[in-house]
């Protein structure tokens, strides 16, 4: 038997994680997070009088295009973002959780102004109180109406959580 030969010990493939690879799954989540956060296509689900603070974030001189999310989307399934502006009335509800139900996943949901967020000074059968009851929410924005300014604290609180958020989009090994 030669002395100098080397047994070379065959290791069966393991598909656990290690570091390295726990590293590249790290930035593969900064780096679509990053992308994600910087193309929101809202969809504006307009229902009372927040829509002429939603115009007035829409115009140029608050310019939505800084943050990617100025191209408003009538079709639910191209956009991702809900932005739920006004009173939600118990019989608009079914109508918003489908096109909540429409919408492709990732997606996120803004309660735009204290009515879609509480049910506002509306202490009646017919008003919802609070979208929350019906889909998740994840950024409320008080004010009756919202200021234009208090929206885009709202957009950027939105992209922290979508840049800082897991993006499982190629399997459980990528
Ligand atoms: S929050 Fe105020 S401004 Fe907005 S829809 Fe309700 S009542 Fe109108």
């Amino acid at each position: 038997m030669n002395p100098y030969a080397r047994t070379i010990p065959i290791v069966p493939a393991v598909h656990e994680k290690d570091g390295a690879f726990e590293m590249l799954t790290t930035r593969k989540d900064e780096l679509i997070g990053w992308a994600r956060k910087f193309s929101i296509f809202p969809y504006p689900f307009v229902t009372a009088c927040c829509a002429m603070e939603f115009m007035a974030v829409s115009a140029s001189p608050y310019d939505t295009d800084r943050f990617g999310a100025a191209l408003p989307r009538f079709s639910p399934r191209q956009a991702d973002l809900l932005m739920v502006v006004g009173t939600v009335t118990h019989k608009q509800a079914p109508i918003l959780l489908k096109v909540y139900e429409q919408m492709c996943e990732p997606k996120w949901v803004m309660a735009f102004g204290a009515c879609a967020t509480s049910g506002g000074f509306y202490q009646n059968y017919a008003a919802v109180a609070g979208i929350d009851r019906m889909i998740p929410v994840d950024v409320y924005i008080p004010g009756c109406p919202p200021r234009p300014e208090m929206v885009i604290d709202g957009i950027m609180q939105l992209q922290d959580q979508i840049a800082r958020g897991s993006h499982p989009i190629l399997g459980a090994r990528f």
